[in-house]
């Protein structure tokens, strides 16, 4: 059977970048930069006071207590040109233009007034402090951000920081979701006998718009040839297309031979994993096509280990690694002999300075509560058979 590697390789080959696409800023967040960006401006675009207090000339602060004559103020966004010569101070707020003459601010807890308009500077301060200068956090001219970023909270600010209105970003990838099983109802009816929720659909949802993808949910399709086919053409016109459920064994699933008659190219089914061996891969027309096992825990650990790749690559992201990984000592022994590369539900903690994990719940792929309250995967390898507690495994964080 395919090891886990060698089904990513297949996927990550298979897919293509998207096109790009110009935004608006505020629709810019969780999408990947398609350009470098130049900074068009200085930020701070002027020299102005990063506390509140007063300008002065250094100098005239050495020696404390120094007496200095008040003969201004100037408030943040204002553009007086003033002008400060020796013995004086100028009364600034945070983020006020510095005037000219001035080479440093003296904080104003570190004053006291005199009520004669005079202030006493209580401690000397040295040239520039308290000062930000034109173009300390970002020069004008050289590159903020480039191609491949992914556009955190931070990355907007920087962008609104510099004016940037519009950016050019990969057109993140509309993905249809295809529920099938006969025993699948919505949310929104009673639940029959023999019956449960669709719950698969919305975890793909969440999982394809935690990465920027956008999920398109085509409902449940029933385990009839007929119902199966329309649906999978209606998925056809994302940009991917997920079926969860029919891809294993039994008499009713559909799913692959449904997919082998619309023409998909089926290129793997079954990868060497536990949970979530059934999984299938296809291409159609050159878009990517998933059969994800319909076991709710399945389901989401066949998403983070192989359709997240995917969907990074098609959008861009430098990286395509599917989450964060670190090593922790195993709290206590695992035992395993199929053979399998194994996702193990767990719990990451610090206990006194070191990071230990433990397994947690039911392991089963139906359990998908387990699945919630776990941090993390512990992930054994193919050849792995006894981890002794104590031992360094790795861990994916979820
Ligand atoms: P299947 O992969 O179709 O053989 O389904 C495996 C198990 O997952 C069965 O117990 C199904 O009822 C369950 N299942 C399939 N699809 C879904 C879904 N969309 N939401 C929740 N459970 C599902
Ligand atoms: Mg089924």
């Amino acid at each position: 059977m395919l090891n886990a590697q060698a089904a990513l390789d297949i996927v990550l080959s298979s897919v293509k970048l998207q096109g790009t696409l110009t935004v608006a800023l505020e629709r810019a967040h969780g999408l990947v930069q398609a350009e470098d960006i130049l900074a068009s401006e200085n930020v701070p675009p002027f020299d102005n006071a990063g506390m509140d207090g007063y300008a002065v000339r250094a100098e005239d602060v050495q020696v404390v207590p120094a007496v200095l004559r008040v003969v201004g103020e100037i408030a943040a966004g204002s553009a007086a040109e003033m002008k400060l010569s020796k013995g004086e101070a100028i009364a600034v707020m945070t983020g006020a233009k510095i005037p000219s003459g001035c080479d440093a601010v003296v904080q104003i807890e570190r004053t006291e007034s005199c009520n004669d308009g005079q202030i006493k500077v209580l401690q000397p301060v040295t040239i520039c402090q308290n000062i930000r200068r034109a173009g300390d956090d970002i020069e004008k001219n050289k590159t903020v951000l480039t191609k491949g970023d992914h556009l955190k909270p931070q990355h907007i600010g920087v962008l609104a920081s510099i004016g940037k209105r519009f950016v050019q970003v990969y057109r993140p990838p509309t993905v249809a979701i295809l529920a099938t099983g006969n025993e699948l109802v919505t949310l929104d009816v009673p639940l029959a006998d023999g019956k449960i929720r669709n719950s698969n659909a919305y975890s793909l949802a969440a999982l394809v718009q935690e990465i920027g993808g956008l999920p398109d949910n085509l409902g449940i399709a029933k385990d009839d040839r007929e119902d199966l086919t329309n649906k999978i053409h209606a998925g056809l016109d994302d940009d991917m297309l997920i079926i969860s459920g029919g891809v294993s064994v039994g008499k009713y699933d559909l799913v692959i031979e449904n997919l082998k008659s619309i023409g998909v190219e089926v290129k793997f089914w079954k990868v060497n994993i536990k949970p979530g061996m059934p999984l299938v891969f296809g291409i159609y027309r050159g878009k990517p096509v998933f059969g994800l096992p319909g076991n709710p825990v399945s389901t989401v650990i066949t998403f983070l280990q192989f359709v997240k790749p995917a969907l990074m690559k098609m959008m861009g992201y430098r990286k395509t690694d599917s989450s964060f990984k670190i090593r922790a000592k195993l709290a206590h022994d695992i035992v395993k002999t199929d053979g399998k590369k194994h996702f193990i539900r767990a719990i990451l903690e610090n206990s006194d300075g070191s990071m230990t994990v433990r397994s947690i719940g039911s392991q089963a792929s139906n359990a998908l509560l387990s699945l919630a309250k776990a941090n993390c995967l512990i992930v054994l390898s193919e050849e792995t058979e006894i981890v002794h507690a104590g031992e360094e495994v790795e861990v994916e964080l979820l």
